[in-house]
């Protein structure tokens, strides 16, 4: 066959019909990715690393002393609820900082949740061994999890709120209370800046492993 000749009719012929064949099957998956997604069953939500809260509670068992004296909350703790560990173990001028907030900020429906406050040192050790097994690594996992030594929750200096309109609430007035969020990666884990009040909160780190306080 020489190469100038044209090619066989019955090539010529299917490729339009293979072109319209994709652009069936090309319109029948964009009718497909504009229809809502079906609502996930809840066990296929609960994603086995979940991307929530690592810093804390996350995944980790939500308390191994049902009295709380490592430092667990049980579900619907609020900043008030000092009989708790967690709450009463805080330092008393981040807990007030917070329950002033909470009081306002109940004004316009909001509630302070608390998913963790303070923690003991086993506690914290616990969600590290977790999240190194989780992160697959001890460097990943130092971005969301410090050590017992490091970490401002053993300390009494650190509270994660629920991620409600709680943390919503705090991202736009809690300079006011002195209350600044840390971490761009984290943004329910509160401390108190006292400085915001008259400055601004100062700018966060992107996650913890940027902190120098992580760094002893
Ligand atoms: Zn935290």
């Amino acid at each position: 066959m020489s190469p100038r000749e044209p090619a066989p009719a019955t090539a010529r012929r299917s490729r339009p019909a293979v072109l319209a064949a994709l652009a069936a099957v090309l319109a029948a998956s964009a009718v497909a990715a504009c229809q809502a997604p079906p609502t996930p069953a809840p066990t296929s939500v609960a994603p086995a690393a979940a991307p929530g809260r690592p810093d804390g509670r996350g995944d980790a068992p939500r308390s191994e002393r049902p009295d709380g004296s490592d430092g667990t909350v049980p579900d619907g703790t609020t900043v008030f609820d000092d009989a708790l560990p967690a709450v009463a173990n805080l330092d008393p001028v981040l807990r007030d900082a917070l329950q002033d907030a909470a009081r306002d900020a109940d004004d316009d429906g909001v509630t302070f949740d608390v998913t963790s406050g303070w923690r003991s040192a086993d506690y914290q050790d616990r969600l590290l061994r977790e999240a190194v097994a989780q992160y697959g690594s001890a460097a990943e996992a130092a971005r969301w999890v410090a050590t017992a030594s490091t970490s401002p929750h053993v300390s009494g200096d650190a509270v994660d709120l629920a991620q409600t309109g709680a943390t919503e609430w705090l991202s736009g007035r809690g300079a006011a209370y002195g209350l600044c969020q840390v971490y761009r990666n984290e943004p329910w884990h509160y401390e108190l800046r006292p400085a915001a009040v008259d400055d601004g909160c100062p700018g966060m780190y992107a996650d913890p492993s940027e902190d120098p306080r992580m760094q002893q």
